[in-house]
């Protein structure tokens, strides 16, 4: 079997159990290959540019997207400390998971990507999940780590 030479792992920071269970996985799989492993973390921000036809004013609650991605970084590089992962391969984009993480994995020429995956019934399952996308959506293999496991 033709063995994964790029991985890229999707983490979300909606829990740090679920958070170590899908870094772990994609782990054991790198290493196992001999794999170049990279994360991703995607700010799902919208900057409010406009209210009605009207631009928003420049106050100080809008968001500064640099010192955003900085701080996301700063979170993403101590969450990754013991991941082995360069910093050039810990990603933080600003934008739809589902988008980004695609993006990003072209970007990158990833042949697997690691997310984690809350099974979903009725409505939730009707609104789709950002794993669902991504496996809808990717060129490459999608590994959904269940994290919701009873
Ligand atoms: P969901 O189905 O939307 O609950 O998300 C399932 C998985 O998608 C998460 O465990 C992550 O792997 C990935 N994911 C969701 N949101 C993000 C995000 N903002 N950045 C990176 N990965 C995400």
């Amino acid at each position: 079997m033709a063995k994964y030479t790029n991985i890229l792992v999707a983490i979300d920071f909606s829990s740090s159990a679920d958070e170590d269970e899908i870094a772990q996985r994609a782990m054991a799989i790198a290493e196992n290959n001999a794999t170049k492993l990279s994360i991703i973390h995607v700010v799902e921000y919208m900057p409010p540019f406009m209210m009605g036809n009207e631009p928003i004013p420049s106050t100080s609650w809008v968001i500064n997207e640099d010192e955003l991605v900085d701080n996301v970084k700063k979170k993403l590089g101590e969450f990754v400390r013991r991941l082995n992962i360069e910093s050039a391969d810990q990603v933080v984009s600003i934008g739809t998971a589902k988008r980004e993480i695609i993006r990003i994995a072209k970007e990158k020429n990833a042949d697997l990507i690691v997310v984690g995956s809350h099974g979903r019934h009725g409505v939730g399952l009707l609104l789709g999940s950002t794993a669902n996308s991504v496996l809808h959506h990717s060129e490459c293999d999608v590994l959904a780590v269940r994290v919701d496991k009873k």
